[in-house]
């Protein structure tokens, strides 16, 4: 059976987004039929319809969500009908060499459900994330859900799925913050916000919450932050300096993707420190300097060089 429902579509570059009926086939082998019960509005959202992620225009928006398992494809076991869960961007195989040594997040064979969504025409969406939950049902690989707590929000649980996750992980794994570790956390939206949480659960000592924004700074406080830097009306990278002895942060999480927040997350580190780069740019942005060396995994980009020797412009977004 094939299932009528309405969905968030983007069609082409730029254009407004717009509510359309799209159609969900019944699972398959390995798939999971959710119904859709919240989901968060992401920046990255914006950048696919503006084509910052690929071109591979109509997408399916939405990946930040909660719902109710409807139905399962013919060999699922780990869900079933009547769960509540979140939804993860991909699936791990579980059996490469990443997922063998317990590190699933750098699963080499990830994948999302086989079949396609389409619009009525029968032409295929490109779900978001692999997810494309801006719908009111929406088809996905059945290890793509989670199982969470039913008594949760869905609305809040939704968020563990995308910023949550990011700014946590960000902090918790990618950052490794530490117990009495310095952290800085450039950008304090939900993913920032979350960075802040992550620090704080690891028993960073020192938290500084920078953002342009004072209302975020004052969020970022009730999270844990235990100094607020506004880069509105302070010189970020100075700022960071003075609050860690001189030296910088321990660990810097820059999570707005901006050339200018790139620069300052790198020289408001500590010689001996980490920077994490969570934010997203979007094309044609350009990072000509100085993460020259950058990991890739997902959106998780740790930088661990130091910093290049008589390099150090009194403030950030200056020197090339
Ligand atoms: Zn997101
Ligand atoms: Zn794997």
């Amino acid at each position: 059976m094939t299932h009528r429902v309405r969905g968030v579509i983007a069609r082409s570059k730029g254009a407004p987004v717009e509510t359309t009926t799209i159609l969900v086939p019944d699972p398959g082998p390995g798939e999971a039929l959710v119904k859709v019960q919240a989901c968060g509005v992401c920046h990255t959202d914006l950048h696919y319809r503006e084509g910052g992620i690929n071109d591979e225009f109509p997408f399916l928006l939405g990946h930040e969500a909660a719902g109710i398992v409807e139905s399962v494809g013919p060999d699922v076991t780990s869900v079933a009908p009547g769960d509540f869960v979140i939804l993860n961007w991909r699936a791990v195989c579980g059996d490469c060499r990443a997922c063998r040594r317990g590190r699933p997040w750098y699963c080499f064979a990830t994948h999302n459900a086989a079949q396609p969504m389409t619009l009525e025409d029968g032409t295929p969406l490109s779900p978001a994330l692999g997810i494309g939950a801006f719908a009111e049902k929406t088809l996905v690989a059945a290890g793509q859900c989670t199982k969470v707590d039913p008594a949760a929000s869905p609305a809040a649980a939704g968020l563990l799925g995308c910023g949550v996750m990011a700014g946590l992980g960000a902090a918790l794994n990618t950052g490794n913050v530490g117990r009495g570790d310095s952290v800085a956390v450039i950008g304090c939206g939900g993913v920032g916000s979350a960075a802040v949480a992550g620090a704080r659960l690891a028993g960073a000592s020192r938290i500084i919450a920078v953002d342009l924004d004072d209302r975020k700074l004052e969020w970022a406080r009730g999270l844990g932050a235990t100094h607020t830097v506004n880069g509105r009306t302070e010189d970020v990278v100075k700022a960071v300096q003075e609050l860690t002895g001189g030296n910088g942060a321990d660990v810097v999480i820059e999570a707005v993707g901006r050339p200018e927040t790139y620069r300052q997350a790198f020289y408001a580190r500590d010689l001996a420190g980490t920077v994490v780069l969570v934010g997203v740019p979007t094309p044609p942005r350009h990072h000509p300097q100085p993460p020259r060396h950058l990991g890739r995994g997902g959106r998780r980009r740790r930088l661990e060089h130091p910093r290049p020797q008589g390099r150090r412009p009194g403030h950030a977004g200056r020197g090339g």
